[in-house]
């Protein structure tokens, strides 16, 4: 089989630089990032009556920008002819090539209004610190907050020249009528507060951004703006998608999958297995999410929490986070403030 073949059979390798593809009109165009371990990022365009309507843009750096150029051309297509960018959410690798080419182009680049407060806190000028670290020392991880906040020292305000503010807002659920094609916008919030899917439903495809992945799980609350629970929000995000049909699942990271009601169920079995693994550590003594972190398996490789790298280690302390803040909310564990730190707990504090 060449490539396109195998693509199309799901069996070759899904970062392979080109366009596919995956439905009638709906194409899949895979572009690189920057030292990821995600290793790349599919934007996926669809052929309208009013032109092309693109699901996520990239991340802005010149080699995605001359791929996805050229991807454009294999179609017969230029920038020119992009009338809309729907991004999923706001993390780079979606929006910033969106916005450089919204800007160049005139083309609308719409983003969840949920989003809008990681926004104001990049663009804000009063920010003495990231954000990120007052997490990370709720989490009780002190080392990796210190080396965070090293790390961003100089430059806590990131260039927002490629990342500055959409022309539209998504608000709530609605339907886009794109003429021979109607998508239905669904507000995912979890991944991150403002993220969207969008449906196909007569086409049976699911445009899933980061709220369903293939194969890994999706991060959470990973964001600038300070969000208290947001596996909550995601999971709950997750029921809402299982309500929709079965569809096909374009994911923005991974090859095109089959059924988005089999992932979902898989990921919402994961969660469950994650939050009992918290509970079992806290039983054990654990009482910070960073000691927790220490004794749950990370990775599909079973990894323990030191053996990670420094970003997935980061990673791991705000995933745990938000797991534990859900288990405190649904009374399944006990918490406590002590200064920055939240301490959690089998039993009631102030019972011993
Ligand atoms: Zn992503």
């Amino acid at each position: 089989m060449d490539n396109a073949a195998e693509q199309r059979a799901g069996v070759g390798d899904w970062t392979e630089p080109g366009v596919y593809e995956v439905s009638p009109g709906v194409h899949r165009m895979p572009l690189p990032l920057p030292m990821d371990a995600l290793r790349a990022v599919n934007v996926y365009i669809t052929e309208t009556d009013q032109g092309l309507v693109l699901i996520d843009g990239g991340w802005a750096i010149p080699q995605a920008q001359e791929l996805f150029i050229s991807g454009l051309k294999e179609l017969g297509y230029t920038q020119r002819d992009i009338q809309r960018f729907l991004v999923t959410h706001v993390h780079r690798d979606h929006y910033t090539q969106a916005y450089v080419v919204g800007q160049e182009t005139g083309a609308d680049v719409s983003l969840g209004i949920g989003d809008k407060a990681s926004l104001d806190v990049m663009h804000s000028d009063t920010l003495t610190q990231d954000p990120n670290v007052d997490r990370l020392l709720q989490a009780g991880a002190d080392e990796v907050a210190e080396a965070w906040r090293k790390l961003f020292e100089g430059h806590v305000r990131p260039s927002t020249d490629d990342y500055g503010y959409p022309s539209t807002w998504l608000d709530s659920d609605f339907t886009i009528d794109l003429g021979t094609r109607q998508l239905a916008a669904v507000s995912t919030p979890g991944h991150t507060q403002g993220h969207y899917v969008f449906a196909d439903i007569q086409a049976g495809v699911l445009f899933a951004g980061d709220h369903v992945l293939p194969t890994i799980t999706p991060s959470i609350g990973f964001e600038p703006a300070w969000v208290e629970q947001p596996l909550k929000d995601f999971l709950e995000s997750l029921v809402k998608v299982r309500a929709l049909p079965d569809m096909a699942l374009l994911p923005a990271h991974g090859p095109v999958a089959v059924s988005s009601h089999d992932r979902v169920d898989e990921l919402l079995a994961h969660h469950e297995e994650r939050l009992q693994q918290c509970v079992e550590a806290v039983a054990q003594g654990a009482s910070t999410a960073w000691e927790v972190a220490a004794l749950i398996p990370w990775t599909r490789r079973n990894r323990t929490r030191d053996e990670l790298g420094p970003f997935d280690q980061v990673m791991a302390a705000f995933e745990t986070l938000a797991h534990l803040n859900l288990l405190a909310l649904q009374g399944r564990l006990s918490s406590e403030d002590n200064g920055q730190t939240r301490l959690y707990r089998s039993a009631p504090f102030g019972i011993s």
